[in-house]
């Protein structure tokens, strides 16, 4: 596959921080390898806004909370009114009226982390006692939205899917169509961090989640919210990911991932950067022999010649969820962006 002369898509880390630490979250484990680190308005302007014009979207989020980034509302004005869609995920706690104000109308995508669908739930999953704050901020996002008479920015609910969240799969589409989100609910698959977790993978009871995913997804149907599993119903995932461990991917062909602290990578969930926007220009990077080696080792069906990110695939939309091993990383000293287990 031939890359473009420029990624047509960036996903951007504006933070290396978040405001929680979710029982289920890699931030309850390893350290970002720049801890607290920010992008800058400057840094921004400088590095990142050359490519703008040639981004036919562009993500504001993938491992930390976005609107933990101070300057979030001067790079957001900076990209906001171009032909480019946008997105970010966040815990909804931070969304304050001045956020709303400037995303309302004008983000093209909004993803809200909700897992656990009342205060006690909630408190248990995401370990803080912020529900209702969580709800109150979506209230106020489709007042304004309202008001403004526009659907943007669309709004998705993603949950964590585990064994002990299966029974409120139902919850979420309830939810999602209370607050009005035409996305409906997005389920993520789990990966665990230390050797307790593990009972909770799809992949410790796979009849189970099997069929609770199928009666949740019914259940969206008959509400009429949309309900996807991110990672495909059990049977087709596992028939997709069979021959190369991973679904054929071509992130590395189509985007660039880039964290506060200049660090560039060919996707999302790599481990090893191709470079440093500080040091060399994306265009530079996107051109490099760095990116170029790492595209050739990515949908080889040889195993000793992929990647050791792709053997090990854990991008929602492409990784593997039926292996148990393949999903524990409880023996794992690094993680994403060469973040590093916390000494407990
Ligand atoms: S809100 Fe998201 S990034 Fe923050 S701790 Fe929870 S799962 Fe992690
Ligand atoms: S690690 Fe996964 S998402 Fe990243 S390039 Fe490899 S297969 Fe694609």
């Amino acid at each position: 596959m031939r890359s473009e002369t420029l990624p047509h898509h960036l996903d951007v880390d504006l933070s290396a921080k978040c405001n929680l630490r979710c029982s289920f979250c890699h931030l309850s484990y390893f350290t970002p390898k720049d801890r607290g680190e920010q992008i800058s308005l400057q840094e921004f302007t400088d590095h990142i806004e050359p490519y703008l014009d040639n981004l036919k979207s562009l993500t504001l989020f993938s491992k930390f909370e976005v609107l933990t980034c101070r300057d979030f509302i001067p790079i957001f004005n900076l990209i906001s009114g171009r032909q480019i869609e946008t997105y970010f995920s966040t815990n909804g706690i931070l969304l304050t009226d001045d956020v709303l104000d400037l995303i309302v109308g004008n983000l093209t995508y909004l993803t809200v982390s909700v897992t656990g669908f009342n205060r006690e739930q909630y408190l248990r999953y995401m370990r803080t006692d912020a529900f209702d704050i969580v709800e109150e901020n979506l209230t106020k996002l489709n007042t304004l939205k309202k008001q403004r008479n526009t659907e943007f920015p669309k709004l998705r609910i993603s949950m964590v899917g585990m064994q002990s969240t299966l029974e409120s799969l139902t919850d979420a589409a309830d939810f999602a169509k209370k607050h009005c989100a035409a996305g409906g609910v997005q389920m993520t698959s789990l990966y665990v961090f230390e050797p307790g977790m593990r009972k909770e993978l799809p992949a410790a009871d796979t009849a189970r989640y099997d069929r609770m995913t199928r009666l949740a997804v019914d259940h969206a149907a008959a509400i009429g919210v949309p309900f996807e599993l991110q990672s495909g119903t059990l049977e087709d995932n596992t028939a997709e990911t069979e021959k190369l461990g991973h679904r054929p991917c071509y992130l590395p062909w189509q985007r660039l991932s880039i964290q506060p602290n200049g660090d560039v990578y060919p996707c999302p969930v790599s481990q090893q950067p191709v470079g440093n926007m500080f040091d060399n220009s994306l265009a530079e990077i996107w051109r490099g022999d760095a990116l170029s080696a790492f595209r050739k080792r990515v949908n080889t069906v040889d195993p000793d010649l992929q990647n050791e990110d792709c053997q090990n695939c854990l991008h929602c939309r492409h990784h593997a969820i039926q292996d148990a091993d393949a999903n524990d990383l409880s023996a794992k000293e690094t993680f994403f962006a060469g973040m590093t287990r916390k000494v407990s």
